[in-house]
């Protein structure tokens, strides 16, 4: 249990990673609000599955693009939860295309998705971290926001910025005891790698040292670390999870 009595706030919780995140954190004692943009579904079982459990988890539908919609999110987890101790940048999205196809339009909405949520959610807790001294916030990034990949620009540039913000943020908030760190994961199996073909997964794994995809629980317990006391004194870091492809 290391995060007894916690509160934390997860975008994008109802698929893959996210729902790993919620899971771990609420077996370590920790009530959730997690977001979500369609799943209704998925987000009413998530917390069903937890009734048992002595923790608070509901499901919030939010667009993470949306600032308004972040300070309704942190408004909601305030009055459900009584506080936020915690946050955890998670949802995006990929549109992937070569850079001479990619419309302006799949740029904006990516970089949106992925990058300015991380703004608009930090940004709507801070208040609260701030006058509470106390914060943890972890930002999920990507091993292509340290190395690029062709095809992928718009993800690339949104995950390259969520790192530069999180050593930005690290650096801003540190003297209010509020940590930030990133999680870069390497290829991990959820509904949006499900989408490559078998020659693109061929050639990943050709150079993914441990021999294996990742499963979300491998991201979710990097999380946990750094939201728990084990990391108080790390901040501004980007602790890749990836099998060792990029070192
Ligand atoms: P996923 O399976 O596609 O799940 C995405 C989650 O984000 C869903 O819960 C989805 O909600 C939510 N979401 C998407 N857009 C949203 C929005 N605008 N507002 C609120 N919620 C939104 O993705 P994943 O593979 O678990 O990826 C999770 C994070 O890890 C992403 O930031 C991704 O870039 C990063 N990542 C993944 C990998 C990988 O290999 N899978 C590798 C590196 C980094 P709905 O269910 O309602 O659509």
């Amino acid at each position: 249990m290391k995060l007894l009595n916690k509160r934390a706030v997860v975008t994008g919780g109802t698929r893959g990673i996210g729902k790993a995140i919620v899971k771990e954190l609420a077996e370590n004692g920790c009530s959730v609000v997690f977001t979500y943009f369609s799943s209704d579904e998925s987000a009413r079982q998530l917390e069903n599955e937890f009734s048992n459990y002595n923790v608070k988890i509901f499901g919030f539908k939010a667009d993470a693009s949306s600032f308004s919609a972040a300070e309704e999110t942190i408004k909601f987890a305030i009055e459900k939860l009584g506080g936020v101790d915690i946050l955890v940048n998670n949802a995006g999205i990929t549109k992937d295309n070569l850079m001479l196809r990619m419309t302006e339009q799949d740029f904006d909405h990516v970089i949106n998705a992925n990058l300015k949520s991380v703004f608009n959610y930090t940004k709507a807790v801070l208040k609260t971290f701030l006058s509470q001294r106390y914060g943890k916030i972890v930002n999920i990034s990507s091993v292509v926001g340290l190395i690029g990949n062709a095809g992928q620009s718009n993800y690339v540039a949104s995950k390259a910025g969520v790192i530069g913000l999180t050593k930005s943020n690290a650096k801003e908030l540190a003297s209010r005891n509020v940590n930030v760190n990133c999680v870069a994961p390497g290829l991990i199996e959820t509904d949006m790698t499900g989408k490559l073909n078998e020659h693109q997964r061929g050639t990943i794994l050709s150079n993914v040292p441990l021999r294996r995809f990742g499963k979300p629980e491998d991201v979710s317990k990097a999380v946990l670390f750094l939201c728990s006391s084990d990391a108080d004194y790390i901040t501004g870091q980007v602790l890749t999870v990836d099998g060792g492809m990029v070192m």
